[in-house]
C-alpha cells in the first residue's frame, strides 16, 4: 500500500471535523455518505467517482462467495493464475504483467520507479491527479501542459516538455481517455507522440476507461509495447467490471519496465476475493459488452437531454461527462447534495465544469431534473 496520505488518513490525522472540512473544500462533490441526506431509494445517488452502478457480474459475485474458504491463505497461487489469465487475454508473455491494488497502485509504482528526485513527470492539465499526488513522495517534479482549446491532450506541447536535450523527464502520463474531460488520443497520434518522446522516458498510458470508447480512431496502447519498450499501460477492474471496492488493477509493460514496476510493489498487494472475482469476470464472455451498452446508452440519453437544454458539454468516450454550469461548481455541487446527488469534484483549471458519472437510467433522470432546477436550461 502507498505510504502517501489518503483522504481518510488525512481526515484521521487532522481530527474528524477539521479533516472533513478540508476534504469538503478539496472534493466538493465527495462528502461521505454519512453526511448526506438519505435518498428515497435508500441513500445518495453516487455520480461522483466514475463507479459502475451495476457492480460485478453474477460470475464474479459467485466467485466472491466461494473465495471465503481461502480467506486464511495468502494469494500467491491465484496471483499467478491472474497473471497467466491476463497474459492470455492480451496475447503477451506473463513477465509483462504487474498486478496492483487498483490501477492507482500501478500509477504509484510508476512514479516510484521512473520519477525519482531530480526527474520530471509531464502530464496534461487537467487530468487524473494520482501521478501528481504520488510524485510528491518521490520528490519528482510535475510539469503540467494545458489542454488544447478542444479539451484534448496537447501532444505537441507535451512532447516538447519532455526535454529530449536534458534527459530530465522520467515519465509522461497520457490518460486515454482522459479523466475528467472524457476525450481521447487517437491511435495514430499516440504512436507519433511516442516516437517524439526520448526512449529513456516512460510513456504511461492510463486506460482505466478503455472499454467505453466507441471512436474508431482509438486503440489500446498495449500493441505499441512490442515496438516501443518505454510504453507502459495501466488497466483496472474498477470501471467496466464494476469492482472498484475490490481494488484490482494491473500494468502491461516490456519485461524491463515490468520488473522496474514490480520492484516498487508490496508483497501480495491484491486479495483472494478480488482476484477470484477478476478471473471470473475475464472468463465471462458477455460482461464487457453488456456493461458498455448499458452505460453508453445512459450517457447518450444524458447528452441528448443536455442538447435539448442547450447546455455546453464535452462529448465523452467514457462513463462520465463534463458539463459547463456557467459559474463555480461549488454551489451547484452543494445544491445537488441537498437533493441527495453526489457529483464529481472540482478540477481547478475547469472550475465551472461539473463532472457527472453515468449511473442507472433512473439516476440520470434524477440528475437532469435536479440540474434543471439548479441551473435552468437556456433558451435555444
Ligand atoms: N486512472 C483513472 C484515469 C481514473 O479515473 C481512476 C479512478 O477513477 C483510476 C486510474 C484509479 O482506479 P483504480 O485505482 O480504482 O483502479
Amino acid at each position: 500500500m502507498s505510504s502517501t496520505l489518503t483522504r481518510r488518513s488525512l481526515g484521521r490525522l487532522l481530527g474528524a471535523t477539521a479533516g472533513a472540512a478540508i476534504l469538503d473544500a478539496r472534493f466538493p462533490g465527495r462528502l461521505s455518505a454519512a453526511t448526506l441526506p438519505s435518498h428515497a431509494a435508500g441513500g445518495p445517488i453516487r455520480l461522483s467517482a466514475n463507479e459502475n452502478p451495476y457492480g460485478p457480474c453474477q460470475a464474479s459475485l459467485d466467485a466472491f462467495a466461494r473465495s471465503s474458504s481461502e480467506a486464511n491463505r495468502y494469494p500467491g497461487a491465484i496471483e499467478d493464475e491472474m497473471k497467466a489469465a491476463l497474459a492470455k487475454h492480451h496475447g503477451v508473455p506473463e513477465d509483462r504483467i504487474v498486478l496492483g491494488c487498483g490501477s492507482s497502485d500501478i500509477l504509484r509504482m510508476a512514479d516510484s520507479a521512473f520519477v525519482p528526485e531530480g526527474k520530471t513527470v509531464v502530464v496534461a492539465e487537467p487530468t487524473f491527479e494520482a501521478v501528481l499526488l504520488y510524485c510528491k513522495a518521490t520528490k519528482g517534479e510535475p510539469v503540467k501542459v494545458p489542454q488544447t482549446t478542444d479539451y484534448r491532450h496537447d501532444l505537441v506541447g507535451m512532447a516538447a516538455a519532455c526535454g529530449a536535450a536534458t534527459g530530465k523527464t522520467g515519465m509522461v502520463y497520457v490518460c486515454n481517455p482522459n479523466n475528467p474531460t472524457g476525450t481521447i488520443v487517437g491511435a495514430q497520434e499516440l504512436e507519433a507522440f511516442v516516437r517524439r518522446v526520448p526512449p529513456s522516458c516512460v510513456v504511461l498510458v492510463d486506460e482505466a476507461y478503455h472499454h467505453f470508447v466507441e471512436s474508431p480512431s482509438y486503440k489500446s496502447a498495449i500493441e505499441l509495447i512490442g515496438r516501443h519498450d518505454n510504453v507502459v499501460v495501466a488497466r483496472t477492474f474498477s470501471k467496466i467490471y464494476g469492482m472498484a471496492g475490490m481494488r484490482l488493477g494491473y500494468a502491461v509493460a516490456s519485461p524491463a519496465r515490468a520488473q522496474a514496476l514490480q520492484s516498487h510493489s508490496s508483497w501480495n498487494n491484491t486479495s483472494q476475493s478480488g482476484l477470484a472475482m477478476g478471473l471470473a469476470a475475464l472468463a465471462d464472455p458477455d460482461v464487457v459488452a453488456d456493461q458498455r451498452r448499458r452505460i453508453n446508452d445512459a450517457r447518450r440519453w444524458l447528452c441528448a437531454e443536455l442538447v435539448r437544454d442547450n447546455r455546453k458539454f464535452i462529448p465523452s468516450e467514457t462513463n462520465f461527462v463534463m458539463i459547463h454550469v456557467g459559474g463555480d461548481i461549488g454551489p451547484v455541487a452543494h445544491a445537488m447534495r441537498e437533493r441527495g446527488i453526489q457529483v464529481g469534484r472540482k478540477f481547478p483549471s475547469m472550475p465551472d465544469w461539473l463532472r457527472v458519472s453515468i449511473g442507472k437510467p433512473e439516476d440520470m433522470k434524477a440528475f437532469v431534473a435536479a440540474l434543471r432546477q439548479i441551473v435552468p436550461a437556456k433558451a435555444a
